[in-house]
C-alpha cells in the first residue's frame, strides 16, 4: 500500500513520507477548503480543538449581530422577532442531524455535568425496582461527580464502576441495574466503544444506556436512533466549535418522551412559561429538559459553527480524522520513539476517536515547550500528552510539522528547562 493511501499506522512507511508525499495528501483533501472559514492564529498548529474547537467567523458574525444588532436595537422584542426563544430547539435539531437523531429528540441547553443529572434522573425513574448506575472509573470525572450527586439524592441508589467493582461495564449489567452512562469516545485515551452492541447487550439486561458524546459529536459519524440510545448528552464547545462556555446539548428518544421525568423542574421546561401558572406542568417533548433562561449569545456562536456543519459530509470527516490519526501515530513512532513516547491510543481504527495520546514522563514539560513552539495539545494527569484532530481546519502538513517540532523538543532536551515546569490552573 503506498504512503499516502495507508488504511492504518502499521501500513504507513514513515520513510516513505516526505514534504511532496504531504503535499499531495493536502490536495486530495476533499475537506481542505472548510480551512479557510476558520479564524486560527498565525504560527500556531492547533491540536486541541477536542477541548476548545476553533473561531469561525460565521460564529464570530452571529456573535456581531445578535449583540449589535438585536440586543442593542431589538431588545426584548428579539426574544421573539429574532427567534431567541426556540433557538434551542432548532439549535438541537441541527445537531441532531450530527448524532443520528431525528428533528424533535435534542435540546441545546445548559451543561453536559447538568445534562447527565437530569438525563440519569429520568431514567432511573423510568425502572423503579432497579437501583444501580454503572459508569467507568476510567470516565471523564465530571460524569462520575454528578453520577455521585444523583446517588446522594436518591436513597437506596448505588453506582458501579468499570475498573473498580468488576474489569468491563458488561460484567456489571444484570438485573439490579437501571441505567449505565458511558462516554462514546474517552477523554483520555480516544478508546471509541461499540455503540450499538453495548447499548443492546443494556437493553438485554432492561437497562436504559445514557450515552456520553463529549468526544464523539462533530468527531466522528453517531446513529444515536439507529443503536436504540436512549438518553445522550454533549458538548457542543469541542469538537462542535460552539466557543468557550458554549452550552451543552441532552437527546431523549422519542418513545420516552411522555415519561420523562425532569428534577430541575424550571419554567422552560415548562408546557406554558408564560402563563405564570403555580403549578409546574412538564411541556411535551424534548423541551422539558430545559430548566431556565438560555445564554443567547453563546447559542448564537453555535449556531453560526452550525452552519458550517450543515455542509459537512460525515463520512468524509471520519475518513480524513483516520488518516490524520494514522500519519501522527506512525510519524511520531519513527521519529521520538527513542525519546521516552509511548501510545495509549489504540493503533486499531475501529476503536480510535478523533485524538491520539501519548505517554510520556514528563508530559506536562513537554506539552508546555510544544505550546510554546506553536503546537497546541494538552496535558492529561499524570503523563499524557493529548492531541486532537479536527479535520475541518487541520492540515496534514500541520501533522508533518507538529512531529518535526516534537522531535526537535524531545531530542535536543529543552522541555528541561525551569520555565516549562511552572503548573497553570488549566492545562
Ligand atoms: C468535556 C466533557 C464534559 C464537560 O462537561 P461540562 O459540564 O460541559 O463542563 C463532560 N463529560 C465529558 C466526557 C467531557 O469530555
Amino acid at each position: 500500500m503506498s504512503a499516502v493511501s495507508a488504511a492504518d499506522p502499521a501500513a504507513i512507511d514513515p520513510a516513505a513520507i516526505d514534504l511532496a508525499a504531504i503535499g499531495a495528501m493536502d490536495k486530495a483533501d476533499p475537506l481542505s477548503a472548510f480551512r479557510a472559514r476558520f479564524v486560527l492564529p498565525e504560527g500556531v498548529i492547533y491540536l486541541d480543538g477536542n477541548s476548545l474547537g476553533a473561531a469561525s467567523s460565521a460564529a464570530l458574525a452571529e456573535l456581531g449581530k445578535a449583540a449589535g444588532q438585536e440586543w442593542s436595537h431589538d431588545l426584548i422584542r428579539a426574544w421573539n422577532s429574532a427567534g431567541w426563544f426556540d433557538m434551542p430547539l432548532r439549535l438541537g435539531d441541527r445537531i441532531g442531524r450530527l448524532v443520528g437523531a431525528a428533528e424533535g429528540q435534542v435540546v441545546v441547553t445548559d451543561t453536559t455535568s447538568i445534562n447527565i443529572y437530569k438525563a440519569l434522573h429520568a431514567a432511573l425513574a423510568m425502572r423503579p425496582g432497579r437501583s444501580v448506575i454503572v459508569a467507568e472509573g476510567g470516565s471523564f470525572p465530571t460524569d462520575l461527580y454528578m453520577a455521585e450527586g444523583v446517588v446522594s439524592s436518591r436513597p437506596g441508589t448505588s453506582l458501579k464502576l468499570e475498573g473498580v467493582d468488576a474489569p468491563t461495564i458488561e460484567d456489571l449489567i444484570d438485573d439490579s441495574v437501571a441505567v449505565v452512562l458511558v462516554n462514546h469516545v474517552n477523554y483520555k485515551t480516544g478508546e471509541l466503544r461499540d455503540m450499538a452492541a453495548l447499548t443492546r447487550r443494556i437493553h438485554e439486561a432492561g437497562a436504559m444506556a445514557v450515552w456520553d458524546l463529549c468526544h464523539s459529536a462533530g468527531a466522528l459519524p453517531v446513529e444515536l436512533d439507529a443503536v436504540g440510545a436512549d438518553f445522550a448528552v454533549g458538548c457542543t464547545y469541542k469538537y462542535l466549535n460552539g466557543g468557550p462556555g458554549a452550552p451543552a446539548f441532552i437527546y431523549a428518544a422519542r418513545r420516552h418522551h411522555d415519561d420523562i421525568v425532569q428534577p430541575l423542574s424550571g419554567w422552560w421546561g415548562h408546557a406554558r412559561p408564560f402563563a405564570m401558572e403555580r403549578g409546574y406542568a412538564g411541556a411535551s417533548g424534548i423541551q422539558r429538559f430545559q430548566c431556565g433562561t438560555q445564554p443567547v449569545l453563546s447559542m448564537r456562536a453555535l449556531k453560526g459553527a452550525l452552519d458550517i456543519w450543515d455542509e459537512v459530509d460525515m463520512t468524509a470527516l471520519r475518513e480524513k480524522s483516520l488518516a490524520l490519526t494514522d500519519l501522527f501515530i506512525a510519524l511520531v513512532e519513527a521519529r521520538c520513539g527513542q525519546y521516552g513516547v509511548s501510545l495509549e491510543t489504540t493503533r486499531d481504527r475501529a476503536r480510535r476517536g478523533s485524538q491520539v495520546s501519548f505517554a510520556h514522563a514528563n508530559a506536562y514539560e513537554v506539552m508546555q515547550a510544544l505550546i510554546e513552539r506553536g503546537v497546541i495539545g494538552d496535558f492529561r494527569a499524570p503523563a499524557t500528552l493529548r492531541f486532537g484532530f479536527t479535520p475541518l481546519y487541520t492540515s496534514y502538513r500541520d501533522v508533518w510539522d507538529a512531529v518535526g517540532i516534537l522531535e526537535e523538543i524531545l531530542s535536543s532536551g529543552i522541555w528541561k528547562e525551569p520555565r516549562f515546569a511552572v503548573r497553570a490552573a488549566v492545562t
